[in-house]
């Protein structure tokens, strides 16, 4: 089963899916339950993320940008996901391919069509199961974030503009929209062990 944890920056996704982790493992075993993220999970996309998120890369093409996520995600499926699917595992990921049609697509507005092929290429056409999309306003996400991250972070978080997380935010509602099936809003503004029950409790309706 293969479960992706979505939203904008501030949403909560990685204490969320972390809080999730725990939960899951202690009701289904521990070898059973995967926990990984995006760009990342193994050492070749982990670079990857490097060289994107480094500050002095900023001006980045926005469409190497999108090669470079998509680059990762394919070298992290190939290694770690669709290895974890075929030994039955539940896998638990901190973003996936909705990340980039928000971020690439809308946020950098490449357009979702061109973001969308290329990341058919990478999955070839694999989608998770689930997808829950932490809904949150840029506002609260921002501020969530001005309030708990480092420096450098936040250096790189003040390089986009509050139009920018604005697109983010409308795209992941409408691809929400689009596939009501696989992709489950959450209200992601509420308090952090009210998000993680409803997490639990869609993840348990569906599967469990
Ligand atoms: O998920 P995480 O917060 O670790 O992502 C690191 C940074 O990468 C964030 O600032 C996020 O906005 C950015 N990102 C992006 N496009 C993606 C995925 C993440 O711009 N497809
Ligand atoms: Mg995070």
């Amino acid at each position: 089963i293969f479960i992706t944890v979505e939203g904008p920056d501030g949403a909560g996704k990685t204490s969320v899916v972390k809080r999730l982790e725990t939960l899951l493992k202690n009701e289904l075993g521990k070898e059973t339950v995967v926990l990984t993220r995006e760009p990342g999970g193994i050492p070749i996309a982990e670079e990857i993320r490097k060289v994107i998120l480094d500050p002095k890369n900023v001006e980045m093409d926005a469409r190497t940008e999108a090669l470079l996520y998509a680059a990762a995600r394919r070298q992290h499926l190939v290694e770690r996901i669709i290895p974890a699917l075929n030994e039955g595992k539940v896998i638990l990921c901190d973003r996936f391919v909705d990340s980039s049609l928000a971020y690439q697509g809308a946020g950098r507005k490449i357009g979702m069509e061109p973001v969308l092929s290329i990341n058919e290429f990478a999955t070839e056409g694999l989608l998770p199961d689930l997808t829950l999309y932490l809904d949150v306003d840029s506002d609260t996400g921002l501020e969530r974030i001005r309030r708990g991250r480092t420096v450098d972070q936040l250096d790189r978080l003040d390089q986009e503009s509050a139009v920018f997380h604005q697109r983010v935010q409308h795209a992941y509602i409408k691809l929400a929209e689009q596939d009501p099936e696989r992709i489950v809003t959450i209200n992601a503004r509420k308090d952090l062990n009210t998000v993680v029950t409803e997490c639990l409790k869609t993840i348990k309706g569906r599967f469990f």
